[in-house]
């Protein structure tokens, strides 16, 4: 058995989240009754003629420059011939060539620091989908054909290696694409799409092995096991003495494994050619430099400057990046001068999961960023506990009181008198007799069901670590 090392190219497909197609005003929507947002246009009918989509060029060119890519300052659309029941025109218009793509020569960073190289990021349209109907036959639905939908290739050689790192690359792909507000990430509708391809080399060598890609792959699982699955697949059939095909290769979720779908086509067999009813995209540097100065910060960069200037973890930090709201929530609370670790630990804990029980999103909730400011400085300074935390942050959340108010009117400061603490502690030891017998015989495990008998007195009201020391000064009281 050989050692092999792997190579696997990304080729991911998103759809953009624009209002309109790409080329005429049908609506871009997920599902519906098929060919209902068809028009002469996205159904390529004669005599109809395509007018570009100006927002879904400029999410293109944001896309690039957040993947660090070159910006072709001219670039021009081609058609790429081949025929197909879900391509009414016969062709989809692309981009072809190495500089001509709307963004070219970036990459994108790992967490781990590891940069992988992009190769292309173009624009071109979306097909309709085939259907098998209740009847038998097959039908096709327009609905999705001319969709403005956004290619991004890695780089070749390939920088990735393994299935891990081929799923790292499309989480933050697709966290940045979201973040951008250029793509809804949503997967499992078809509105990201990943085909990754996969060679073997044996260790030591140079020249890269046969590639297979992956078709159909609607899930981060499914990618790394798809890839995983190649690699292995691929080995064993140079191990038994066997050649590789370049093929392309479907994805069957329920057995993990993958099936020969087509011999891969060439780039000739497409005929590219410049499409000629649409005129060429130029650009100037103002505009281009107007939309990279608009950029937000994006999640890598705000992990790092979180963890540097907030003193949070990589994994509190990535939990508070899971969508730009609930990170821009975190960053205005911290601006109203709130302690950054009390109030992370407030948005993942408490925050996160009412909002995950009510089906809410931050700012559709009625907590602001000053409720937790106000909730992490009475935990700070230990006004009241944290047992009466979560019942202030659950008050606050289902009727929008502020936690400083709450505390007031229901009386819940913590006491950290001694006076109020001994005379409960003197009647909990009074009313358990035996108890404290077993704890004088050696015991000392019951003592704290002592402790949550005198909480229990002071309803949660008492300073828990005073109740402690107290209990036990009494008990060791002969
Ligand atoms: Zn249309
Ligand atoms: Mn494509």
């Amino acid at each position: 058995m050989a050692n092999y090392v792997a190579s696997i190219g990304m080729e991911v497909h998103a759809e953009l989240a624009t209002r309109s197609k790409m080329f005429c005003r049908c609506p871009v929507a997920f599902g519906g009754e098929p060919n209902t947002r068809v028009c002469p246009v996205c159904l390529g009918l004669p005599g109809s003629l395509p007018v570009p989509n100006r927002q879904a060029i400029e999410m293109v060119i944001r896309t690039a420059l957040a993947l660090n890519c070159k910006i072709a300052m001219h670039s021009v659309f081609h058609r790429k011939n081949y025929f197909y029941p879900d391509l009414p025109k016969g062709y989809q218009v692309s981009q072809y060539g190495e500089t001509n793509p709307l963004g070219y020569h970036g990459w994108l960073e790992l967490a781990n620091g590891k940069r992988i190289g992009i190769r292309r990021v173009h624009l071109e349209e979306d097909t309709g989908k085939l259907m098998h109907l209740p009847n038998g036959g097959a039908g096709v639905d327009y609905n999705r054909a001319g969709v403005p939908l956004m290619e991004i290739v890695t780089d070749f050689p390939p920088d990735i290696t393994n299935e891990e790192e081929a799923k790292d690359y499309l989480v933050e792909l697709r966290q940045i694409l979201v973040w951008l507000g250029v793509c809804d990430g949503k997967m499992e509708e078809g509105s990201l799409r990943c085909e990754p391809n996969i060679s073997i080399r044996p260790e030591g060598t140079e020249t890269l092995g046969t590639k297979s890609e992956l078709k159909n792959l609607n899930s981060f699982r499914s990618v790394q096991l798809g890839v995983q699955f190649e690699i292995r697949r691929q080995a064993a059939t140079l191990d038994a003495g066997g050649t590789l095909l370049q093929e392309t290769r479907g994805w069957n979720e329920a057995n993990e494994s993958s099936y020969a779908m087509r011999i891969k086509e060439t780039e000739n067999d497409y005929r590219y050619f410049p499409d000629p009813d649409l005129i060429p995209m130029v650009f100037d540097d103002a505009y281009i430099e107007g939309l990279r100065n608009a950029m937000p910060e994006l999640p890598l960069a705000k992990s790092q400057r979180y963890q540097r200037d907030f003193g949070l973890s990589i994994k509190d930090a990535e939990r508070l990046l899971q969508d730009r709201e609930t990170a821009e929530f975190f960053e205005e609370a911290v601006a109203m001068k709130g302690d950054p670790k009390g109030i992370c630990n407030l948005m993942i804990s408490e925050f996160a999961k009412q909002l995950n029980e009510a089906g809410l999103s931050p700012r559709q909730s009625n907590i602001s960023p000053a409720h937790l400011v106000q909730l992490a400085n009475l935990l700070a300074s230990d006004t009241i506990n944290s047992k009466v935390g979560k019942e202030v942050f659950a008050e606050a959340f289902k009727s929008g009181a502020m936690p400083d108010a709450i505390v007031d009117e229901r009386s819940l400061r913590q006491i950290d008198d001694h006076g109020p603490i001994v005379e409960s502690v003197k009647a909990v030891l009074a009313a358990n007799a035996e108890v404290v017998e077993r704890y004088r015989g050696g015991q000392t495990g019951v003592a704290g069901f002592l402790v949550g008998q005198v909480m229990k007195m002071g309803q949660g009201r008492f300073n828990p670590q005073l109740v402690q020391q107290l209990v036990r000064e009494e008990l060791e009281r002969t």
